[in-house]
């Protein structure tokens, strides 16, 4: 695999994955196809190579001998369909990357929290003095660590990476959780769940699998790897079994031989979720050897991410939070656990085919008006008709007009969309950011 020169070398799809792949090829001599669906995309920054934009044309493989995917192409297009009719291997950014990888690899996946959790395990193993690349989905691709020595690489991988891996094999491998998302690429949560299961697919027993203990979709994954098992939950395990779980203010561990507690005194992210997504990654760090001093230095450390249940403002005693990453069901059933306080919730957006019924019963407790917005809204009020009082509104605007008129002191107003953001903004960012500053203009 280490030869490109002269090789030629399709880059289907032309994200920032898509162009780390290119540079990197280039810079190993191949010639290069670059193909990418958006008929207008930017070309000024790509290494040299034939271009091709817009509508598949299964004529761009000829002489190719290697297909580089990105993870938003899906396996079914044109182009990889014909690919593979034709035996040219295709491989994903992540697994091409993982082949020059120098260090131990980190993978966390899981529905929600993975951002989290590979930021705040990077942040771990910073404090414990090793040398750490941390990206993946998040950040930087994996490519731009290659043949670069690294005491461990931490990288976020999604289930769309998942499916074009063929050797990636991490060390330590991480499954944070596993609800509805994504039906518009998988036939349902068995298909999706299958391709998040490939973390583990070439892990030995040499190497750890990190498991959530109380998600049954993905503790039902245990007896079936190789890997030495840890699983995080929330009650004490009744087995003497590796694990990680809460005493009072500490997480207690049971870890390759190792016990003991990590103080969790100073830790200050909202919600249950982030109390699981700490023992996710504490449980890598301690796995890997680190010292719990440095774990809790670390956790008392880390602040949310932009756009995870983060605070905005107060406003005529009501708080405003921005939870725009949260783009399925399971996410927003976790902010509204979080949130004491009675609720206005802003939801919608694009619908990704998920189940919202999940939303009835803490809607029902807890949220005094949802106003439902975008594309999503007529099916979101079908599947939450009568759980609390719905108001349907077209745009963000309106709806945090709305919101701010109906709040009462001692409320939350809340953006925790449970769909993407593409139907009316470029991304969850931007959403989240157009959404802060109609909160800071009240
Ligand atoms: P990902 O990278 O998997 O999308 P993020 O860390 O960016 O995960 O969080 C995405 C959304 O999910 C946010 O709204 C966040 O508050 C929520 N979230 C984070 N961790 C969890 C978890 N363990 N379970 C459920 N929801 C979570």
């Amino acid at each position: 695999m280490s030869g490109f020169e002269n090789r030629r070398v399709m880059v289907a799809g032309l994200g920032v994955s898509g162009r780390a792949a290119a540079r990197f090829l280039a810079a190993r001599k191949a010639a290069l196809v670059l193909c990418d669906r958006g008929p207008d995309i930017g070309t000024s920054e790509l290494p040299p190579g034939e271009i091709h934009l817009g509508d598949d044309d299964p004529a761009w493989l000829d002489g190719v001998d290697l297909v580089v995917s990105s993870p938003g192409v899906p396996p079914d297009s044109v182009l990889l369909s014909e690919a593979r009719r034709r035996g040219i291997p295709v491989l994903g950014e992540l697994e091409l990357a993982s082949r020059f990888a120098r260090g131990p690899l980190i993978a966390i996946t899981g529905t929600n929290g993975k951002s989290t959790v590979t930021t705040m395990l990077g942040g771990i193993l910073e404090r414990a003095g090793l040398g750490v690349f941390v990206g993946g989905n998040l950040g930087v691709p994996l490519i731009e660590a290659a043949e670069s020595e690294f005491d461990a690489l931490v990288v976020e991988v999604s289930s769309f990476q998942l499916e074009t891996i063929a050797t990636f094999h991490p060390h330590v491998a991480v499954h944070l959780n596993l609800t509805d998302d994504h039906f518009e690429r998988y036939r349902g949560l068995d298909d999706y769940g299958q391709a998040k299961a490939r973390i583990f697919e070439n892990q030995g027993a040499g190497d750890w699998a990190i498991l959530n203990r109380d998600d049954p979709n993905v503790w039902a994954l245990a007896p079936g790897l190789r890997a030495r098992l840890v699983g995080f939950g929330f009650d004490a395990p009744s087995s003497g079994d590796d694990a990680i779980w809460p005493e009072g203010r500490a997480l207690a561990f049971r870890i390759g031989g190792r016990e003991g507690r990590v103080e969790l005194s100073n830790f200050k992210l909202p919600g249950r979720h982030n109390l699981a997504n700490a023992m996710a990654a504490s449980a890598a760090a301690l796995a890997m050897g680190v010292a719990p001093a440095a774990i809790e230095a670390a956790l008392a450390e880390f602040r949310p991410l932009a756009h995870r249940l983060e605070f905005v403002r107060e406003w005529r005693g009501v708080t405003f939070i921005d939870d725009s990453k949260a783009t399925n069901v399971g996410a927003v059933v976790e902010a509204l656990e979080a949130v004491e306080r009675p609720i206005v919730l802003i939801a919608g957006g694009m619908d990704k085919g998920g189940d919202y019924a999940p939303l009835r019963k803490p809607l029902a407790e807890k949220v005094k008006l949802a106003i439902l917005i975008g594309a999503a809204r007529d099916t979101m009020r079908r599947a939450l008709d009568g759980a609390t009082e719905l108001a349907m509104l077209a745009e963000l605007a309106d709806a945090v007009g709305l919101a701010a008129r109906v709040a009462r002191p001692g409320d939350t107003v809340m953006l925790s969309p449970a769909c993407s953001s593409f139907d009316q903004f470029r991304n969850y960012a931007q959403r989240g950011e157009i959404f802060q500053k109609l909160v800071r203009a009240l």
